[in-house]
């Protein structure tokens, strides 16, 4: 997800204007078409190759899931769970949303980030919660740029659960070059602590029996033991 915008002026004649649009369309339908058969092509390779190969595991799968953990992370399309994390089908239970954000509860609003949480933790019984946050990530971008998001409503709304995190930064900011990154780690953090104010998290927890992990993106491996406001609270930090 890119909140970033980018203007191209261009100075053209009336008639090679109507040329390049015409263009600019054909290019669209063709790339549509081309983008329409490539599904197609792929959902005929998984049911004529992939299934067959992996019949066993998903007929087990067609039965019941147990994924180990609760993965949130963000929507954005070059974040891949299973790839990034080595997981197979039936272990991760993905709940995706910009800026890998966790609402805090509320019975009115967001409800299907929080029915995900409840289905996860109460129904499948998850041991672990992660919340996994990346580089150049557009959400954390329109954070730090607000000015950015006067047409997108809905945007600026959700990363108001943000905030938290965006003061914070802006109390310790210190290396501008960093800032981006390091905007991510506190959000991360942020919305670890969001995590407790949902009522499935509090009653499932109890000292050991609820691992909460967070995962952010960075390029060089680390783990550091985090301090929060829950002592009893198992949290890693998983950097890399
Ligand atoms: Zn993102």
């Amino acid at each position: 997800m890119q909140l970033t915008f980018h203007r191209a002026l261009m100075v053209v004649s009336i008639s090679s204007f109507t040329v390049l649009m015409v263009n600019a369309l054909s290019d669209a339908l063709e790339a549509k078409d081309t983008f329409v058969e490539k599904i197609r092509l792929g959902v005929q390779r998984f049911r004529t190759i992939t299934f067959p190969q992996m019949r066993e595991m998903y007929e087990r799968l067609a039965e019941k899931q147990i994924p180990d953990a609760l993965f949130i992370t963000c929507g954005d399309s070059r974040i891949d769970p299973l790839l990034l994390t080595g997981m197979d089908q039936g272990e991760l239970f993905v709940e995706r949303t910009p800026g890998n954000i966790v609402p805090i509860y509320d019975d009115d609003v967001s409800v299907g980030v929080s029915a995900s949480i409840e289905y996860a933790v109460g129904v499948l019984g998850v041991k672990n919660i992660i919340v996994c946050g990346h580089s150049a990530c557009g959400a954390m971008k329109a954070l730090l740029h607000p000015e950015h998001l006067q047409l997108l409503p809905a945007t600026a709304r959700w990363l108001k659960f943000a905030e938290p995190a965006l003061k914070e930064f802006r109390r310790e900011n210190t290396n501008k070059a960093e800032n981006l990154n390091r905007l991510t780690r506190i959000n991360v953090l942020e919305q670890l602590k969001h995590l407790h104010t949902h009522p499935a998290v509090e009653q499932r927890f109890k000292p050991g029996s609820l691992g909460l992990h967070v995962d952010v993106r960075n390029s060089h491996w680390n783990r550091r033991r985090l301090q929060s406001g829950h002592t009893s609270i198992r949290t890693r930090v998983m950097e890399f």
